[in-house]
């Protein structure tokens, strides 16, 4: 497993050394809101609001189908939200407990939000990224053959849970879509389901697993592309515009935006936290704008 090798936002966005990565987990002066809204605008863009910057691409006016401004809140929601994942002794961030079936589950009242994706997606990383302003948090993996899977929750202050459900591959096996199916199926606290995709790759079979469960048990969820550092522009744009189309034509449930991001350089994590600070109820932001 190599996710602890990958240390969330380095600053290789903008060629910075490689002194910020050093450490077991190293931050980047971008993870504080406070230093990205002192990049030029251009960077910022790029690093807050991903999908745009992509937009910025194509000739205006060519692509109305990209939904861009679906939730876009401002930089001073996206600084508010940021509070919600700052760990301090009045807003403690942590692991709370793992379950292997639903009736081993924390009881809880607080709103909670799912990430789940195949294995390898880069679920770890992605909620290592969204955890970085709370360093303490010890994200479990547990990814050996044999090992069994587990569903882990993650406590955030009083807000919500956050839950780490197991990655998933082609031949998952019963008892395991068995655990996930009860959970996506029953949990009464769930406000919305996190499915990442591997933007290099794109949808794959496996993904349509849990694609096809977000939407026979029509929850509400949303694509999140991950490793969006890792393509060519031109690839990135490519994936992009076919998973949007499949967003728009083959699903029902799904939100209309798609969320890139990258662990790696921390590109889409602050709109992505401000996106839960705001569906789980603790933030109000201007960022939703249904037409
Ligand atoms: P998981 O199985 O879904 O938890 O995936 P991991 O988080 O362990 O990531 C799988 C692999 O992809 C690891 O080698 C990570 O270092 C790598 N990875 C994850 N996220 C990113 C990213 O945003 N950018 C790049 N370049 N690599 C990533």
């Amino acid at each position: 497993m190599a996710a602890h090798r990958l240390r969330p936002c380095v600053g290789r966005l903008f060629g910075m050394g490689p002194e910020l990565g050093s450490g077991r987990r190293a931050y980047s002066a971008f993870q504080a809101f406070t230093e990205v809204l002192r990049l030029p605008s251009k960077q910022l863009t790029k690093l807050v609001f991903p999908l745009q910057e992509l937009h910025g691409h194509f000739v205006p006016g060519s692509r109305p189908d990209l939904h861009l401004n679906i939730f876009h809140p401002s930089l001073e929601d996206i600084a508010r939200a940021e509070s919600f994942f700052t760990a301090s002794a009045r807003n403690r961030i942590e692991y709370l407990s793992s379950a292997v079936r639903l009736d081993h589950a924390p009881d809880l009242r607080r709103p909670e939000v799912c990430f789940i994706g195949r294995s390898n997606v880069g679920k770890s990383s992605l909620i290592k990224a969204l955890f970085s302003l709370a360093p303490e948090v010890e994200v479990r993996v547990s990814k050996k053959p044999g090992h069994t899977k587990k569903i882990n929750f993650y406590k955030v202050g009083k807000h919500f849970t956050l839950v780490d459900m197991p990655g998933y591959g082609y031949r998952a096996p019963e008892d395991f879509v068995d655990m996930v199916e009860t959970y996506l199926k029953e949990r009464k606290n769930l406000m919305r389901t996190f499915l990442l995709v591997d933007s290099v790759v794109g949808i794959q079979k496996a993904d349509n697993i849990a694609i096809e469960m977000c939407e026979e048990f029509a929850l509400p969820y949303v694509m999140v592309l991950t490793k969006i550092d890792k393509s060519s522009k031109g690839h990135l744009l490519k994936q992009v515009l076919q998973i949007q189309k499949f967003v728009d034509t083959k699903t029902q449930g799904c939100f209309p935006q798609l969320f890139p991001v990258s662990a790696m350089t921390c590109s889409g994590i602050h709109l992505l936290r401000c996106f839960i600070a705001d569906i789980t109820g603790n933030l109000k932001t201007t960022g939703f704008q249904f037409s």
